[in-house]
């Protein structure tokens, strides 16, 4: 249960005074719609109006807070003109201009002969001195509140930034005293305050320096949520550890058969990922072990051999993928070899209904299927295994921890390997995994050569479509990659929808009528796979995408892959996405499409996607240009997203958190002391309170 205290957190902002549905959408679209989505809205700038001086001394181009008294109103004589009030004050006069002002509100706001209070930037005009639109109009009583730094929020098209200053100031005022969960001896030692005082002066900047990440109150609230980060991975990981492995060995029977089996030789970094899980599996421990490797390195080989230590002891083994057509294919690849071998292989997606899914089930209950492939289908409440002993979760950082523990529970002392395509510099595999094993294949099958990759301008868009014509008129295939599916995110994004009108539009005629498919992420899923199905299977050439393209699936007749607004993609996005061409006999390119002048770090980033193809060594840069928080996209990667810890900036927070999340646990198992108490409304706060579970079935 949830402790009382923190009901303001998650309570929905349509609650707060001013907040109407319209309102309430918009924000819950741009920050999420609770009261703590608020809180962690951090302001991105500040306007200080704290500078009051005379008319006379008013600087020009500074923004200033005057107290004036109003002299005359002077209506437009036509409405296309100004509307101009002039103000004095004993040492000159300044006139106020307003487009289309309304007379009945500017006499209400500015009535003449009054004193009133304004503030914005005075301009020189024909030597004159003149405001147009005050930013701020107000009575004398007020000046104290207006001559003051506001700080300035990130918005969003139709929400102005008087009225999220306002609501997040209403939210912050509602934020509760909370019991302290830092260690007191630390947080003296950082000279941290406690939670609220922190909160509160995070929307309270005075000097741009209070918006930078290593200011006390920052610190500590980005170290808070690293340490539920951590606590919260850890208590998974424990549980996942008390359940005790059971030794796998197999005699390598089978895996002998493969090595004679498989056309090529297996790369050293494929033996060595091997030796290492098979280690693991034959230990009493428990395996917990992350598979890196790049694109195209051989992962799903390094799986099949694990798969087979199982199977060589008399288990059987599961592999599951994030998507349907992914789970396909793997299944397809891995079948001959499993025929040849003698492994009994299945596949079972959602897919799968009725008496063939009964007949599949029974198979599985009773020991008839060896090696089961599928999707999040596999670890649903019908479905038993004789006995489970390894779950190879492919994920491309799909799952979340609750669903990689579902599949384990599925037997005893279930061995798990996490493969993941995407390079994590260990910093952020950190935040993802926690403290993982991991096997890394830095080396990659010989013979692929590095996918053709080139920076182009927008301004060329025209050859870049002739380009793609011709290679589909050669039986080649194309993927065009867009970053957003809805204009009204941001309105300059080239979006895949209408990039797919525009596409069809010039090319369909020539390429002929349904050549030209689209998938996009707000698609429920079985229409994505069908878009997906319908390229693999030749039916569209060319696919308009955003970034959902399944990462890991093989379209052999795929050569060139275009990729809009390359400059906002990570680099490791762009890496993974060129890796998907270039996968049949023939070499792959990538044109990446830039729009605009690109300053100084997007030419550095493109130039080293254009020079490198090591996966790692381009995750590693990326993280040093641009900073964790963009690196992977970290929306789509699946990886935390942090609202308020920057890893790049808060990387020593992290391994504190670390250290400090691991203490915690060796003392109070539980978190019953009341440390551990507050301990528990931090989890609840991070949102990461699925792992309280843990704590209790342990
Ligand atoms: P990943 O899943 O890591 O992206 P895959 O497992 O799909 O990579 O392998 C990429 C391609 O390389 C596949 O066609 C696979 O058959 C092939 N492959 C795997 N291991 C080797 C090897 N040792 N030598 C040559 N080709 C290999
Ligand atoms: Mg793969």
């Amino acid at each position: 249960m949830r402790p009382a205290l923190l009901n303001p957190a998650f309570t929905p902002i349509n609650r707060l005074k001013g907040c109407g549905p319209k309102l309430a959408a918009l924000i819950e679209k741009l920050t999420g719609g609770r009261l703590l989505d608020l809180w962690w809205h951090r302001p991105s700038g500040l306007v200080d109006r704290r500078y009051r001086p005379t008319i006379a001394e008013a600087q020009p181009g500074r923004i200033c807070t005057l107290e004036i008294s109003v002299e005359k109103h002077f209506p437009p004589r036509t409405p296309r003109l100004p509307y101009r009030i002039t103000v004095s004050d004993a040492t000159g006069s300044l006139t106020l201009v307003f487009f289309n002002g309304r007379e009945d509100y500017l006499l209400r706001a500015l009535p003449p002969g009054e004193t009133r209070v304004i503030s914005g930037q005075i301009e020189l005009f024909d030597g004159r001195a003149q405001m147009t639109h005050p930013d701020r109009i107000g009575t004398p009583a007020e000046i104290a509140a207006m001559a003051a730094v506001e700080p300035v929020y990130p918005l969003t098209a139709g929400l102005s930034g008087r009225v999220m200053s306002k609501l997040v100031d209403e939210a912050v005022s509602r934020a509760p005293v909370l019991p302290e969960w830092l260690d007191p001896a630390y947080q003296k030692r950082q000279g941290w305050g406690d939670w609220q005082g922190a909160l509160h002066r995070l929307h309270k900047p005075e000097e741009a320096e209070d918006l930078e990440p290593f200011t006390p109150w920052r610190s500590r609230l980005a170290y808070d949520e690293l340490l539920a980060n951590q606590l919260a991975l850890l208590l998974v990981r424990r549980r996942l550890k008390r359940l005790t492995g059971r030794p796998l060995v197999g005699d390598g029977r089978l895996r002998d058969k493969l090595d004679k089996a498989l056309p090529w030789p297996l790369t050293n970094a494929q033996r060595q990922a091997i030796a290492e899980i098979a280690g693991d599996m034959a230990s009493e421990r428990r395996m917990l072990r992350l598979l890196q490797g790049d694109v195209g390195s051989g992962k799903t080989m390094v799986a099949l051999y694990s798969m087979l230590v199982a199977v060589e002891a008399g288990a059987q083994a599961a592999l599951m993928a994030p998507t349907e057509i992914l789970a396909r294919q793997h299944a397809e690849t891995l079948a001959p070899y499993a025929e040849k071998l003698g492994v009994k292989l299945a596949l079972l997606t959602g897919r799968d209904k009725g008496k063939a899914r009964a007949a599949l089930l029974e198979q599985l209950a009773s020991g008839g299927i060896d090696i089961v492939i599928g999707t999040h289908a596999l670890f649903q409440g019908d479905v038993a295994f004789h006995n489970l002993g390894l779950a190879v979760i492919d994920e491309q950082h799909r799952f979340g921890v609750g669903q990689r523990l579902g599949l384990t529970n599925k037997g005893e002392g279930v061995d798990m390997l996490v493969m993941t395509a995407t390079p994590i510099p260990r910093t952020l595999s950190l935040t993802a995994y926690g403290d993982m094993d991991v096997s890394k294949l830095t080396e990659k099958p010989p013979g692929r050569k590095p996918v053709d990759t080139r920076t182009v301008a927008a301004e060329r868009l025209p050859e870049v479509m002739e380009a793609v014509a011709r290679k589909i008129e050669t039986g080649e295939r194309v993927y065009w990659v867009c970053p957003l599916v809805e204009e009204s995110e941001v309105s300059d994004l080239a979006a895949a929808a209408e990039r797919h009108a525009a596409l069809r539009e010039k090319l369909e005629a020539r390429l002929g009528a349904g050549s030209i498919g689209l998938v996009h992420g707000q698609m429920p899923a079985a229409d994505k796979d069908a878009a997906m199905e319908d390229f693999v299977a030749g039916r569209s050439k060319l696919l308009v995408a955003t970034t959902v393209i399944e990462v890991g699936v093989d379209v052999p007749e795929a050569t060139l892959i275009v990729i809009e607004h390359a400059e906002r993609f990570g680099l490791a996005q762009l890496h993974q996405l060129r890796g998907r061409v270039g996968r049949g006999g023939k070499p792959g390119s990538c044109l990446l499409l830039y729009y605009g002048k690109l300053g100084e770090t997007s030419r550095a980033r493109l130039k080293i996607i254009r020079e490198s193809d090591d996966g790692f060594r381009i995750a590693e840069e990326d993280l040093r240009l641009r900073g964790a928080g963009e690196v992977l996209g970290t929306r789509q990667s699946g990886l935390p997203d942090f609202r308020l810890a920057d890893l790049a900036a808060h990387a020593d927070l992290l391994a504190t958190a670390r250290d400090d999340a691991k203490l915690i646990l060796e003392r109070d198992p539980t978190l019953k002391t009341p440390r551990g108490e507050a301990l528990r409304h931090l989890l609840y706060l991070f949102e990461r309170d699925a792992a309280i579970q843990y704590l209790q079935s342990g």
